[in-house]
């Protein structure tokens, strides 16, 4: 019996020919995910406990954290990158608090 073949595997000269998915493994600056997003999280900066759950959960490391002094005490301040934030609704989903809100895009 013949054997089935492989399909030829296709090989890139650089990550610039690769489509669009598959690059972002590489640059995500290719990759600008905020596109997608049709809800927006917004951070309610006065119910955020600084905990950094939803930058551990965000799938696009959209969230960074910058430090902000509170009280005396240096606090990992999470802010959204919405060039990169496809609105997946994980970071409000597992906000321990609430204090990511929603807003739909363009109202
Ligand atoms: S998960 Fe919620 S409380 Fe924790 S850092 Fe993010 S916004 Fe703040
Ligand atoms: S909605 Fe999704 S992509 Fe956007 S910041 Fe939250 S977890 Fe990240």
């Amino acid at each position: 019996m013949e054997k089935k073949q492989p399909d030829k595997k296709v090989i890139f000269k650089s990550v610039k020919e690769m489509p669009p998915m598959p690059v972002s493994l590489y640059d995500v600056s290719y990759n600008k995910t905020g596109t997608w997003r049709n809800v927006r999280p917004v951070i309610n900066y006065g119910k955020c406990t600084y905990c950094m759950i939803c930058w551990k959960f965000c799938p696009e490391a959209a969230i960074t954290l910058e430090p902000v002094v509170i009280k005396g005490k240096e606090k990992p301040k999470p802010v959204i990158n919405y060039d990169y934030c496809k609105g997946c609704g994980i970071c409000w989903t597992e906000c321990p608090v609430d204090a990511i809100e929603t807003q739909e895009e363009g109202k």
